[in-house]
């Protein structure tokens, strides 16, 4: 049987996490001088002077309403690389607990567990890009703490099959992490919704892709109200500032608008991937459920120099493992795919 509590670090267990000015008062009242701001104000909004709302109340209100979920199983990091980070320094112990990846994927779940000394353990995707479950299953061991599954995978594009993260939750004891950073662009059903089946599981997402709001750092974990709980007891106070709650609330009644965008994204997607496929020398184009393209290229190191010296900056995945001569290419606006076709085709014709 999962029991959370037996997963979470001890020292996490045992934690009384800080309380702020504004968990200890949150009500109204004509003068505030518990919290040491400036009563005098600021240069900017008369209310950037006052310390935001640590629990993001509003944000997660209008983000049940858009996901048809519970606010109190929603938690809102500093872009998902907070809510990755929080994670680890949670559930794992340093030097002694492991996490297990299946490269090639997002470079943060490597380097976050760097940072806080656990173990990587790896089991590469298999050629098709799907998760490897024999692999997978022979690393896990006692001290195994969670299984990162990035789905749409970066820098892949493709989803995992849905069986196969279905056989990971049923059959790992410890926490399965599915990010969803690209499940917008994807026909794929979001895992959010399978949550009150799987204890073990925390679902990812965040505002940086579909939603356009990179800039503004709002990423989604979305889980059990016991792993919530873990991760809001472990998170800075403060961890989102008024600026980005204010803004990200408007943005959030723009559904229509993101849905209008993503639609447009994903037919420039097909197209692009129809075009690139057309080239010589690209040798193939993967099929994607993001809003980016992986293509293999002959001698992509070299039109990756070239595109710089046209102004124009693609991802080389070139050295990643099974990526080898890959490009990974977001899909930009029209003018911005012609001027890269454009280019491409100057190459070839050089
Ligand atoms: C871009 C991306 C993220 C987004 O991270 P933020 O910190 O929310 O900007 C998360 N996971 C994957 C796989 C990504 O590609």
């Amino acid at each position: 049987m999962f029991d959370v509590q037996k997963l979470v670090r001890e020292n996490i267990k045992n934690l009384a996490p800080y309380s702020s000015a504004r968990d200890e008062f949150s009500g109204t009242a004509k003068v505030f001088l518990d919290a040491n701001e400036n009563s005098f104000g600021s240069p900017l909004t008369k209310w950037y002077n006052r310390y935001p709302d640590p629990h993001q109340v509003a944000i997660k209100a209008a983000l049940s309403v858009i996901k048809s979920f519970p606010a109190e199983q929603i938690f809102i990091g500093n872009g998902s690389d907070e809510c990755i980070d929080l994670l680890f320094r949670s559930f794992c112990a340093p030097g002694k607990d492991n996490v297990i990846i299946c490269p090639p994927t997002y470079g943060m779940y490597e380097v976050s567990a760097n940072i806080n000394d656990i173990k990587i353990k790896k089991a590469p995707l298999l050629p098709d890009f799907q998760l490897d479950l024999i692999h997978l299953e022979n690393l896990i061991d006692a001290n195994t703490k969670i299984i990162w599954i990035c789905s749409p995978n970066n820098p892949t594009g493709n989803s995992m099959e849905r069986s196969s993260i279905e056989m990971v939750l049923n059959n790992f004891n410890g926490l399965v992490v599915i990010d969803e950073a690209y499940i917008n662009f994807s026909k794929q059903k979001s895992f959010i919704q399978e949550l009150q089946d799987y204890p073990n599981l925390v679902v990812l997402q965040t505002l940086s892709k579909a939603w356009g709001l990179a800039g503004l750092r709002l990423g989604m974990a979305f889980a059990s109200e016991a792993i919530i709980d873990i991760l809001d007891k472990v998170k800075p106070p403060y961890n989102i500032n008024t600026a980005t709650q204010e803004l990200v609330l408007k943005a959030l009644e723009e559904v229509g608008q993101v849905n209008d965008m993503i639609k447009i994204i994903v037919d420039m997607r097909e197209a692009l991937a129809h075009v690139f496929k057309q080239m010589p020398s690209v040798e193939k184009v993967y099929p994607s459920d993001a809003n980016f393209l992986l293509v293999k290229i002959a001698d992509a190191r070299a039109v990756y120099d070239f595109l710089l010296t046209q102004q124009i900056v693609v991802r080389d995945r070139s050295s990643v493992e099974l990526c080898e001569n890959c490009l990974r290419i977001t899909i930009g606006t029209e003018k911005e795919n012609t001027l890269l076709v454009d280019a491409m085709q100057a190459w070839y014709n050089k």
